[in-house]
């Protein structure tokens, strides 16, 4: 079955376009034309991604972005009227997938779906686990349990704790990270790692102000602690 995608945005031209690529590839698509609207469809459809744009009339995308993730890990695309706005939105640690600054050309937009969407549903075929400590990671069905309880992690949470824990004291940059999650790496997104490693800690470490499990390597970036 095709994946779902609800895009939520006002501005008709954008969703006409967005609508017309990503049918033409064969997602199934649904609009929300304003932020309450969006939820309302996001919470009744469960859609597989959904593209969200920043600026809407009523609830901001912020807000949606935030409430959405308050109940699910749904992968989020978020559009933005500018680039520096990304810096900000990263800032906030939404926790959203991707970020698309406008005027973006639609097959730029189905590419970051497609990518985001194959995180998601973890196409990697081998069946795989990897342990450390109290944290048991599945490749294959996509899940992690810590102490014993399942953790939910977005799709770029869940990569980038498989990317760390596949090569224990290893030490990656920032750049090297983004590059393993998104399969691109620029520059200007780097921070968004130290977002997504702060809310990874969250869920995985028992203190996340002090880390056990992902280490923060000063001035370089970031390793999974070597087996004990
Ligand atoms: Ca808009």
């Amino acid at each position: 079955m095709s994946a779902k995608i609800l895009i939520i945005e006002d501005e008709l031209e954008i969703v006409r376009l967005v609508r017309t690529y990503l049918e033409q590839v064969g997602y199934r698509v649904l609009v929300a034309y304003n932020g309450s609207e969006g939820l309302r469809v996001a919470r009744r459809e469960k859609p597989d991604l959904i593209v969200l744009d920043l600026m809407l009339p009523g609830m901001d995308g912020l807000d949606i972005c935030r409430a959405i993730r308050r109940e699910s890990d749904v992968p989020i695309i978020m559009l933005t009227a500018r680039v520096e706005e990304v810096d900000k939105l990263i800032g906030l640690e939404l926790g959203a997938d991707d970020y698309i600054t406008k005027p973006f050309s639609p097959r730029e937009l189905v590419a970051r779906v497609r990518a985001v969407l194959r995180r998601a549903q973890g196409s990697l075929p081998t069946v795989e686990t990897l342990t450390a400590g109290d944290i048991l990671l599945n490749i294959s069905t996509h899940t992690v349990t810590v102490r014993g309880r399942s953790v939910n992690l977005t799709p770029t949470e869940f990569d980038l704790l498989a990317a760390l824990m596949k090569h224990p004291g290893r030490v990656f940059t920032r750049l090297q990270l983004l590059d393993q999650v998104q399969g691109y790496a620029y520059e200007g997104y780097q921070r968004t790692i130290d977002t997504h490693i702060k809310n990874l800690r969250r869920k995985i470490e028992a203190n996340p102000r002090k880390p056990e499990y992902i280490l923060t390597v000063y001035g370089v970036g970031y390793k999974f602690r070597e087996s004990v």
